[in-house]
């Protein structure tokens, strides 16, 4: 157990990471619960991703609407939203302005980044140390790091040695950076690229993408909002967040009960061709129910975009490339992402046969020894999902031991809210928690939180663990959820939501692919239930510990 300074600061609670889901959790925490709270972030100013993903073109992918919180109606009012999907710059003026109107950043501290977080059992204490060397002890440690915030660039030989400029798409430059007549790499094609190609390609001398894996790319059909709108926006929020909690991905569209079987060919295809139109996610779910469940109609919808592509892209070849090949599981919302292949200063580059060997002082070379001069690299090459956040930082439980021994092959989190052996630690929007609308799943989240941490405070009790019975038949649900759609099969199966981009990281689902009302009433049901997939001491006996 490290030496206790003199200094530090004594609170209730410690919240980690000032994006949605900790400023969601600090605010319930201190206003709703009552807790003397600190929020300690890494970065300088609040915001999360939307303060660290500055590149051109960031911006959320759910309606706007739905990209924020409800627990106040006084901020819905006050709030209006300019357009359909809303631009980091846009996001992070909002994130400004709920820390402003909670009064929040008097509990914050940036530039905090915490380093350790060691349980003193005997005390049931949290000892929470940042990078600089402050100490802050609390009871309750709640961890909001955020899904992908860990960044991934993969260790390509020779970094070091380019001559140009080179940034991670995530930790983008506060200061603008000029892509005028530069020649610029774009590696990675994930949702990142997407929203960035377009943007890049449109200043630079010449863009390159260097495409490894062809994704899904829906149209988003971006649109302002004029004033008649936003009020319908506000006067209709009850309705928006009821269909949030009953959809799929809590987003605010509804889930059809359409088969796939059960239409005729002429209505399969103008189903499609109505939610291609009406853009966002409406092929995923307005379409067909059966989309992740049913093979045939996985591969109707696939063909149907990859034709699609095949309309949109001029060049033939280039148009095949652009073509996924895998089934189709979570798409990527574009802004003229394929429009951009037709542009004579944008080419695209197949890695997936003749990979990326190095980068040289003058460019990337790739294993058939073909080399490409860049100015600027950009690497959109996406995070160390789930787990990467919190494995940055020494947690550790009871007995000392460290989360990511515990979790050494893959997450174990009950309802991704609390770890076996870490009593009092709770996670929002942790491991294993929904992956759906990011927003509105740490509202539930961080009522969850503080449900829990009420139920202690009121009963008495000290602290509560999940048993290894509730972590064990989480983590099995988890795995069949998503073992049980087309997730397995889909590009998903290599990617972050498994660890598979990550060399040297197990296998294991690292967020749950369930249904989000099906979540939604699993963890209020847990609570409503009392806690029953947590071992809390005193609770049997009666007696306080
Ligand atoms: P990502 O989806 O993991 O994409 C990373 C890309 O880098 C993939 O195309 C990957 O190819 C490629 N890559 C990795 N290593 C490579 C290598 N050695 N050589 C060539 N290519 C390589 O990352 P992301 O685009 O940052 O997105 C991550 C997640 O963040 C998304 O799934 C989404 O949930 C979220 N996101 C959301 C938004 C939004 O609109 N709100 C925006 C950005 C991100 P492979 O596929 O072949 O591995």
């Amino acid at each position: 157990m490290p030496t206790v300074r003199a200094d530090a600061v004594e609170v209730d609670a410690v919240v980690i990471g000032a994006g949605f889901s900790g400023l969601r959790a600090l605010y319930e925490l201190r206003d709703e619960v009552g807790l003397s709270v600190r929020l300690l972030e890494a970065g300088s100013d609040v915001g999360g991703v939307w303060y660290w993903n500055r590149y051109p073109g960031a911006r959320c992918d759910s309606d706007s609407f739905t990209y924020c919180y409800s627990f106040s109606k006084e901020l819905q009012e006050k709030w209006s939203w300019s357009e359909r999907y809303a631009t980091q710059p846009e996001i992070l003026e909002y994130l400004h302005f709920v820390a402003e109107m909670f009064d929040l950043r008097r509990d914050i501290r940036l530039d905090s980044r915490v380093r350790s977080a060691v349980r003193d059992e005997r005390e049931n204490r949290w000892l929470v140390e940042t990078a600089d060397g402050q100490q802050y002890r609390c009871t309750y440690l709640v961890t909001a790091v955020g899904p992908l915030s860990s960044v991934f660039t993969p260790p390509f030989p020779g970094l070091d040695s380019f001559g140009g400029e080179l940034y991670p798409a995530a930790r983008w430059p506060a200061e603008p950076v000029g892509f005028t007549g530069k020649r610029v790499a774009i590696v990675g094609t994930g949702a990142t690229s997407i929203q960035m190609t377009p943007m890049v390609a449109a200043a630079a001398a010449r863009l390159t993408v260097f495409q490894r894996t062809a994704p899904y790319v829906l149209p988003a059909r971006n649109r302002a909002h004029d004033p008649v709108s936003q009020q319908e926006i506000k006067a209709g929020y009850d309705a928006i967040w009821a269909r949030t909690s009953r959809q799929t991905f809590a987003l605010a569209i509804e889930d059809t009960d359409r088969l796939f079987a059960e239409c005729t060919p002429e209505q399969q295809h103008r189903v499609m061709e109505q939610a291609w139109e009406l853009g966002g996610f409406r092929l995923m779910f307005e379409a067909f129910a059966d989309v992740m469940t049913d093979e045939a109609c996985n591969e109707a919808v696939a063909g149907f975009v990859r034709e699609k592509i095949r309309a949109i892209v001029d060049d033939p070849a280039v148009a095949e490339l652009l073509c996924p090949k895998n089934s189709l599981t979570r798409p990527q919302l574009g802004h003229f992402y394929y429009e951009t292949f037709n542009r004579d200063n944008v080419s695209l580059v197949d890695v997936s046969a003749d990979p990326i060997a190095e980068v040289t002082a003058s460019g990337i070379r790739t294993t058939s020894g073909r080399e490409y001069g860049f100015d600027v690299i950009v690497f959109a090459t996406g995070f160390d999902g789930g787990t990467g956040a919190l494995n940055a930082i020494d947690i550790r439980g009871t007995d000392g031991r460290l989360l990511r021994d515990a979790w050494r092959d893959g997450p174990r989190a009950y309802l991704g809210l609390g770890a076996e052996g870490f009593p009092n630690l709770f996670m929002s929007f942790g491991p294993q928690s929904l992956f759906a609308n990011a927003p509105v799943v740490s509202e539930h989240t961080a009522r969850w939180i503080g449900r829990a941490i009420s139920y202690l405070r009121d009963h008495g009790y000290q602290r509560m663990t999940p048993t290894p019975e509730a972590v064990d038949s989480w983590v099995r649900h988890v795995a069949d959820a998503y073992y049980s759609t087309a997730f397995k099969h889909g590009a998903s199966s290599r990617s972050w939501l498994v660890g598979a981009n990550i060399p040297g990281k197990p296998i294991a689902p690292q967020l749950y692919v369930g249904h989000a009302a099906g979540y939604f009433a699993r963890i209020a049901g847990e609570a409503d239930a009392g806690f029953p997939g947590f071992d809390i001491p005193g609770r049997e006996t009666g007696a306080l510990r």
